[in-house]
């Protein structure tokens, strides 16, 4: 496995356009942004605004009409474990029980037994969810599927996390919780974390930055800088000032 540095993410001027029978859609316009190293960057708009069009075009799912996608200075030129990718919708393997989900990306990579069964068991230890090695994802609650999606996108030690609103499908206190995990997780892999979220608190109670895009087409609107340590409380005043600043900003450009 390799160490546990996060890498640089670089997007330069990307456009994305989809051409379907319904018409054209211009998902992205020139969209810029540098993630460094370790950094927690999340993606914040409506729906719509191209946030998960990002994500998939980081993951190499899809490929940019015009604009350069890099990470640790490479083209990204189709998916790579090595980017690990959690969806709102868990996107787990219903045959596979918990184990085996979390263990598929080590297989793919040809990771020795031992080595990828300590890996697992590393993985689920961390999530919380060692008791359920065995269980299948149906007998799952949607916060635990969740954990399991992030194993599995852990379980390969990528360069970087992509995250599209992996907390959309979960009630408020499991959302809590998984937020707080994430950032423990964070802090002591030190991945690059490229998060997307319409959720503005959820945006401000993680991040080191925000990127806010508007659409259609998306397009950066604003980047807000959050220094505060963490994990910070949401009934601070600084909290519920960013979180107005933010709604304002974002309806006062008509989103
Ligand atoms: P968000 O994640 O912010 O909700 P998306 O990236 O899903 O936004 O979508 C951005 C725009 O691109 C929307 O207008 C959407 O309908 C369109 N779009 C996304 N994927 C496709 C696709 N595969 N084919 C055609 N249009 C698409």
């Amino acid at each position: 496995m390799r160490d546990d540095t996060g890498a640089e993410i670089s997007v330069s001027g990307v456009s994305k356009r989809y051409d379907g029978e319904s018409g054209t859609t211009i998902a992205l316009r020139d969209v810029s942004l540098t993630i460094s190293p370790g950094e927690f960057v999340t993606v914040l708009g409506p729906s719509g605004c191209g946030k998960t069009t990002l994500l998939r075009l980081v993951s190499g799912l899809e490929s940019p009409t015009s604009g350069d996608i890099t990470v640790a200075g490479e083209p990204v030129k189709g998916p790579d474990p090595n980017r690990g990718t959690v969806f709102q919708a868990y996107h787990l393997f219903p045959w596979l029980t918990v184990q085996e989900n979390v263990g598929f990306g080590p297989v793919e990579l040809g990771v020795p037994d031992a080595e990828r069964r300590d890996r697992v068991q590393e993985m689920l230890d961390l999530v919380g969810l060692s008791e359920f090695a065995t269980a299948y994802p149906k007998e799952l609650s949607g916060g635990m599927k969740q954990r399991v999606g992030l194993a599995r996108a852990l379980a390969v030690d990528p360069d970087i996390l992509l995250l599209d609103e992996p907390f959309g499908s979960v009630d408020m206190q499991t959302r809590r919780r998984l937020q707080r995990e994430l950032l423990d997780i964070w802090r002591d892999t030190d991945k690059t974390v490229l998060f997307v979220t319409h959720d503005i608190e959820e945006a401000v109670a993680l991040s080191d930055r925000i990127v806010v895009l508007s659409g259609t087409p998306g397009r950066v609107r604003d980047t807000t800088v959050i220094e505060q340590s963490r994990p910070r409380d949401r009934s601070e005043q600084w909290f519920v000032d960013r979180v107005e600043g933010l709604f304002h900003r974002i309806e006062q450009n008509g989103l």
